[in-house]
């Protein structure tokens, strides 16, 4: 390869991930990474579904994904990608890097990870092929130490470990023979984690100087991460209070956010007559009619035994008793939160 083409050869970083949400953190790290290593670029990676975090309470994709994007606004070089979110299922690393390599032959591809994720690269789908692909780049996080990274899988890594110090370039290291380099790279990182983001909303904590403003923004209007039912979007919020009004029984909102890729809730209740159970679609579709919201599809309206109304981001299930123990949603839904109406029959 001539000299030429070597400085012509685009360096991108990957850095995958939940984004649950993306906060500060994320960003500095990328920051300081880009310029410490020379990168042209930084993909943000959210991942669809975490391979770790599968059934636990993760946040639908597309917000992720959504504020991704607020997040690296007005940073140069860096770029929201719905790589993983467009290839569905389980997402793991090794295909990533398999389509990133398809789509970009020409990039000199670094993946960028924390310490913390690094020392779980043990669980990782064919690790040892996603470490031969290309470089690594293992940043320090607080609380844990960065030499830790030596001990990785009995040490067998080692030879490949390469600390980058002030003024280094990824670039001139030497070639270490065994496979592509993983460089160790100390960095003033931020103390700040998706996980305490998702506890102090919970507790209703301001996360102010955690996350870029209109990542914040985006949580309020969305009312991510409070599990209050005042935070229930306002749409399901007029669903029920219109299934209310025509006397629904036990009407339970499922949030399915992370947990099903077609839809975010479930609002189930029942009726105790087919003729009551036409009335309650009718007050539904009414009121939500009347808040410009309308159902992409309806089944089940004729008979009445049960009318499911599609709705996209929600599905209403108006059953009646028997057809409701029948098919048991929240039985089969039993992981997503559950809030029941009204409120004091819970
Ligand atoms: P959670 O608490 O839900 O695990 P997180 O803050 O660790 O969230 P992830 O989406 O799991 O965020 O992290 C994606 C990648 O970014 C991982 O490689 C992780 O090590 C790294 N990372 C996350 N937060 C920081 C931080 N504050 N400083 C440096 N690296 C970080
Ligand atoms: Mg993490």
């Amino acid at each position: 390869m001539t000299m030429a083409a070597i400085e012509t050869k685009q360096r991108l970083g990957l850095l995958g991930g939940t984004f649950n949400p993306i906060h500060l953190g994320h960003v500095q790290a990328a920051r300081i990474v880009k310029s410490r290593c020379r990168l042209n670029r930084i993909l943000f990676i959210p991942s669809f579904i975490p391979p770790h975090k599968e059934g636990r309470d993760v946040t639908s994709a597309l917000h992720r994904f959504h504020m991704v994007q607020l997040g690296v606004t007005d940073e140069p070089g860096f770029e929201a990608s719905t790589l993983e979110i467009d290839a569905q299922g389980t997402s793991y690393s090794i295909h990533t890097l398999d389509r990133i390599k398809e789509s970009q032959p020409e990039a000199e591809v670094f993946f960028i990870l924390g310490i913390d994720a690094f020392l779980e690269i043990a669980t990782w789908k064919d690790y040892n092929k996603v470490l031969d692909r290309c470089s690594f780049i293992v940043i320090s996080r607080p609380g844990y130490s960065l030499e830790e990274a030596r001990t990785v899988l009995g040490g067998r890594l080692r030879d490949r470990m390469v600390t980058l110090r002030e003024g280094e370039d990824p670039g001139a290291a030497p070639s270490l023979g065994a496979g592509p380099a993983i460089f160790l790279l100390e960095i003033d990182a931020l103390d700040i984690a998706s996980s305490e983001i998702r506890s102090c909303l919970q507790t209703g904590t301001s996360i102010a100087g955690m996350v870029a403003e209109p990542v914040r923004e985006y949580i309020k209007e969305h009312g991510l991460y409070m599990t209050k039912q005042e935070t229930l979007p306002s749409e399901i919020q007029l669903c029920v209070e219109a299934a209310e009004n025509k006397k629904a029984e036990d009407i339970l909102v499922i949030d399915l956010q992370g947990i099903s890729s077609f839809t975010d809730y479930f609002v189930i209740m029942n009726g105790n007559s087919n003729k009551q159970n036409q009335a309650i679609f009718e007050g539904v579709d009414k009121e939500l009619k009347q808040n410009n919201t309308r159902p992409l599809s309806v089944e089940g309206k004729q008979h009445a035994e049960w009318i499911l109304m599609d709705y996209g981001n929600f599905v209403v299930h108006i059953f009646s008793p028997t057809a409701r123990a029948y098919y048991a949603l929240e039985k089969l839904w039993g992981d997503g939160i559950k809030h029941s109406f009204p409120q004091d029959s819970r």
